[in-house]
């Protein structure tokens, strides 16, 4: 197959379909590609939640209007994804956490965000079965929510679909074709699909499609875990919470419990690599990490990970440990909720970087190239956003955003 695009996207979690839809809404001819299924990473793995609470200054212009688009988006794409906005809620038990909570709070009244402070009685009314005895109040953003990570993806892959978008499964990009420093193309399993600009959105693999080209993305792959019990009879108001640990109780009743606190890193070739840049990231978290070096770095000697067909999906082992625990904190928190087992539970590598900022950027050499990945384990909230401003960057040549701490260059200064 010998085709022509304007654009080609490479990734379909929710950044890659996001762009695709708006570039296809743009007029441009789009061909996505993606090397499994549609929103078989980190997509569908996360625990849904839409916050601006806790963010990096930086990225919350973007995040207060891509609230718009998640309050606008079920009529927008013409499908149910489970939108709810009904706020998020850090729990607070010590003294770290208070300062940690309060220090974020001059950020909110710059942005005008409806980020408050609670007590511990405004906390158990609003969470009625919640076990309120440890609890010393709450960082609470009532206008932040949560939404069904499965859902969210494959319906902007349809509506770009809709709108005329090539969307190819099961068909990886193996390389990107540059001519006299400009991009001609992508080769893929399915043959060349020759365009004019390129988006990245490869998540955890794109420091992999970067580096033939000399471009550094310094990434490292973060494991969260995430388990799912059974419908539990109490009622968390569909807020999303981190408690002593993290949840949110889907339409259905049942609870998504997450490992909140672990960084849990496979070691890997790229840790000795790029491990140094992470330093000033691991001693600020230096209690919550955790390492395992093992079949993942196994593979990655062997070459498994510089190919992008041996993984079509990558599907990690949850941290057992880890949900076992957080279940045993979640009953704690809900002695009403009874027996907590999980139905189900999975992991998905989290595509780290050094700042916890994304790259969102037009590369310049080779020009054509754009990448918006690296979104750092809150990139499901930001998502449809970031692919919005890779579209406007194409199809307007600008962006309505300051893109400076987003630069792919940030990191070849030093
Ligand atoms: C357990 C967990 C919990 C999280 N919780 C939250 C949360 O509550 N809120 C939040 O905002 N964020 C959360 N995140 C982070 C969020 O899921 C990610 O930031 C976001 O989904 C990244 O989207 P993406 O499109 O960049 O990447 P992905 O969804 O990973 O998509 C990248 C796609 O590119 C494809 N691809 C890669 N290389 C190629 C190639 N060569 N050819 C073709 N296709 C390729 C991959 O197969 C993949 O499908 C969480 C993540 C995890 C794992």
């Amino acid at each position: 197959m010998s085709s022509r695009f304007d654009t080609v996207v490479i990734g379909g979690g929710i950044v890659g379909t996001a762009a695709a839809y708006y570039l296809a809404k743009a007029g441009k001819r789009v061909a996505l590609v993606e090397k499994g299924r549609i929103n078989g990473e980190q997509s569908s793995r996360n625990w849904g939640a839409v916050r601006t609470q806790g963010r990096d200054p930086s990225e919350i212009p973007m995040m207060l209007d891509c609230l718009k688009i998640w309050r606008s988006i079920e009529t927008e794409l013409g499908e149910n994804i489970d939108w709810r906005q009904q706020g998020q809620m850090r729990v607070i038990y010590d003294d770290a956490m208070r300062e940690r909570s309060e220090s974020f709070m001059p950020i909110a009244r710059e942005f005008d965000l409806t980020t408050r402070l609670l007590s511990s009685s405004e906390v158990a009314d609003l969470l009625p079965h919640y076990n309120a005895q440890d609890c010393r109040g709450a960082l609470f953003t009532a206008t932040d929510g949560n939404a069904e990570p499965e859902k969210v993806a494959p319906a902007f892959a349809r509506a770009a679909k809709r709108l005329g978008a090539t969307v190819m499964e099961f068909t990886a990009a193996l390389s990107i074709d540059v001519w006299n420093g400009v991009v001609a193309g992508v080769a893929s399993e399915q043959g060349r699909l020759g365009c004019e600009t390129v988006v990245l959105a490869s998540g955890a693999w794109t420091s992999r499609l970067l580096k033939p080209l000399g471009i550094e993305h310094p990434s490292l792959w973060v494991r969260g875990s995430v388990g799912r019990t059974g419908v539990l009879p109490i009622d968390m108001r569909k807020l999303v919470v981190w408690g002593k640990c993290a949840y949110r109780q889907r339409p259905d009743g049942r609870v998504n419990i997450a490992v909140a606190e672990d960084g849990f890193h496979d070691l890997m070739l790229d840790s000795f690599v790029h491990g140094f840049k992470f330093l000033p990231l691991a001693s600020r978290n230096w209690r919550n990490l955790r390492f395992s070096l093992g079949k993942p770095m196994m593979r990655d000697l062997m070459g498994e990970f510089a190919d992008f067909t041996t993984h079509r999906t990558l599907d990690p082992q949850p941290d057992w440990k880890g949900l076992k625990r957080a279940a045993g904190r979640f009953a704690e928190e809900y002695p009403s909720a009874g027996l907590v087992h999980y139905e189900r539970a999975w992991a998905g590598y989290i595509d780290y970087m050094p700042d916890e900022l994304p790259v969102i950027d037009a590369v310049g050499r080779p020009s054509g190239l754009f990448v918006a990945a690296g979104l750092s384990g809150h990139g499901f909230g930001l998502g449809p956003i970031v692919g919005k401003t890779i579209a406007d960057l194409i199809a307007k040549g600008r962006s309505d955003y300051d893109l400076a701490p987003f630069s792919s260059q940030r990191f070849n200064r030093s």
